[in-house]
């Protein structure tokens, strides 16, 4: 702290532009999609001070044109990856010290250059990299982002003030450091904001960070880059590799300095990081922290007093919006028998008014591409087995296509055995399984929700009936980490709704949220006494 005790600018959501017809937005994003589409971009890791190029490149292409290549990005050798711990540990001594309002300094004007500047490139590069139609990168890639940013700020405030009580002739105070060693973060493709956010909430809280982005989002990382440095990030504060996860988890989990994982990504790979953790951890300086958010199942349940109207919309935009491939995207549903039939038609009717999947360029497209070649064979499995299987049949959707984009059409199962693959199975794609349900077997229902699926991330209940909300809410308070009632699944916003789920769905540290933050400062406690005693000897002893 210098010389003031600063307050930060109160953070607000950031509103979400329209994109409508007509609208500047929409003709500079699209300017800016084709300027990307048509150029060839070279993708350097950023190392310390270096924008490294090691000539063993990979190209990049759109999921929903993946013949088209719209750049390279150069992998990385062993010794890239114990180059970039080194610079972290350089800059980390300079970066710790900094006073707390300059770090806050550079991420709220990261965020300002997201809104502004920034804003139609960074959701071009999410509508290429990631096949978002141009409402999701919005409320991903800019408003998210944004959000992270500056809420972060706010909250780191609010850690700092949180001070312990001093009795009279003492004074107790609480300093909040980095972990003393460096952050790993691993990055997810779905989303560009948790891109960002992972490896700038730990910097945030003044950590040096090695940030290995999913293979599939280079493309959009690469404008976060950008924005980090224009915003001022000293070098080697977040330092960027690409390349072989195996190798460069290897490499860094074998460092006596990491100090801490900022994982999100599926369940398989957070449980491998967490036990090379534990195997390694004689080698570490400190106990690492290990965050991650992890795999989902998420589901909707209708009561029968349900709106149908409501339950099919929470269907269509949660389980479909971004191709069902958001970690909180209902994948399984649970209809009552007597308003089942209403609602499929209604979710059929809706498949039926979206155009067939295509490119987000095309503005009309709810549905885009799904994210490349093995999710798209996966799904396509699963499709296919579900058209074989007695207890499986598909009411909607249910084709596929790769010949141009990876693109699955919206696709509803209906079964009759609650305990069917895809209703236990995270698919992560526009696939969505229904199972019916005996109206009078609504506590039942609850029961089987519960023991379902080993994730527990997001959920939801519609129901006009403020008993049966009440019974599920206390059924089901486990079985998410974000529970929602009569809403969808999905569109938890930062600073409202802070996100994460247990079980299987990951610790549970709620990112965009104080609780996060924590994970990132190991605080130290100073007692000073004023008046320190001069004798051994207590009163009791005469
Ligand atoms: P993924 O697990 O395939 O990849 C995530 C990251 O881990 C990537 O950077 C990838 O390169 C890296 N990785 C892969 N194998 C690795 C290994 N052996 N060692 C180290 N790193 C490795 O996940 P994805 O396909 O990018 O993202 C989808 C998954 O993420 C889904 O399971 C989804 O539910 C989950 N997710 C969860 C949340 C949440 O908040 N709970 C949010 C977004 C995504």
């Amino acid at each position: 702290m210098g010389k003031g005790f600063f307050q930060v600018p109160k953070a607000i959501n950031e509103p979400i532009k329209s994109y409508a017809p007509g609208s500047p937005e929409r003709a500079l994003v699209l300017e800016q999609y084709k300027a990307y589409y048509n150029d060839q971009i070279d993708i350097p890791m950023y190392i310390g001070p270096d924008e490294v190029r090691t000539g063993n490149t990979k190209p990049m292409s759109p999921p929903h044109d993946h013949q088209h290549i719209v750049g390279t990005y150069h992998t990385a050798t062993k010794k890239n990856i114990q180059d970039a711990i080194d610079n972290c540990l350089t800059a980390r001594e300079e970066w710790a010290r900094v006073s707390w309002e300059q770090r806050a300094s550079i991420f709220l004007k990261a965020a300002d250059l997201i809104a502004g500047p920034y804003r139609s490139k960074i959701n071009a590069a999410t509508m290429i990299a990631q096949s978002k139609n141009i409402h999701q990168a919005e409320i991903d890639a800019a408003c998210e982002l944004i959000d992270f940013l500056r809420f972060n700020v706010e909250y780191m405030s609010q850690i700092y003030a949180e001070q312990p009580a001093s009795a009279a002739g003492i004074w107790n105070r609480v300093e909040y450091r980095p972990l003393e060693g460096f952050v790993y973060a691993i990055t997810p493709f779905n989303f560009t904001a948790i891109a960002g956010n992972l490896p700038a909430s730990a910097a945030l809280m003044g950590n040096v960070v090695v940030w290995k982005p999913s293979d599939s989002q280079i493309f959009s990382a690469k404008v976060i880059v950008d924005i980090f440095k224009e915003a001022g990030i000293p070098d080697g504060v977040i330092n960027v590799v690409y390349g072989d996860p195996v190798m460069i988890t290897d490499t860094v989990l074998a460092s006596p300095d990491f100090a801490g994982i900022h994982f999100t990504g599926s369940t398989h790979v957070f449980k491998s990081l967490w036990k090379q953790i534990g195997t390694n951890i004689d080698t570490y300086k400190t106990y690492p922290r290990i965050v991650g958010e992890t795999g989902g199942k998420d589901f909707i349940l209708a009561h029968p007093t349900a709106n149908t109207k409501q339950v099919a919309t929470a269907i269509s935009r949660g389980a479909f919006e971004f191709q069902g491939q958001k970690c909180s995207a209902a994948s399984r549903v649970y209809l009552p028998k007597s308003t089942s039939k209403q609602i499929l038609d209604l979710v059929k009717a809706d498949i039926d008014s979206f155009n067939k999947p295509g490119s987000p360029e095309d503005m009309s497209n709810f549905i885009t591409a799904v994210i490349h070649e093995g999710s798209f064979d996966k799904l396509a499995k699963y499709i296919d087995q579900a058209k074989k299987d007695t207890q499986a049949e598909i009411v909607a959707g249910g084709n596929y296509d790769k010949t141009k984009g990876y693109f699955i059409e919206p696709t509803v199962i209906v079964t009759t055995d609650p305990k069917y693959t895809t209703m236990e199975t995270e698919l992560f794609g526009p696939v969505v399984t229904v199972y019916i349900y005996d109206d009078a077997e609504w506590s039942k229902t609850l029961e089987l929700i519960d023991t379902t699926s080993e994730y527990a991330l997001t959920g939801a209940v519609l129901s006009k009936d403020r008993y049966a909300i009440e019974e599920a809410t206390k059924a089901l308070q486990n079985c998410a980490g974000n529970f929602y009632i009569n809403d969808k699944p999905t569109g938890a916003v930062v600073g409202q709704q802070p996100f994460g789920g247990a079980r299987a769905s990951g610790t549970n540290d709620k990112a965009g949220s104080a609780q996060n933050l924590l994970r990132w400062v190991s605080p130290r406690l100073i007692k000073e006494t004023f008046v320190t005693p001069e004798n051994y000897r207590y009163p009791f002893l005469g």
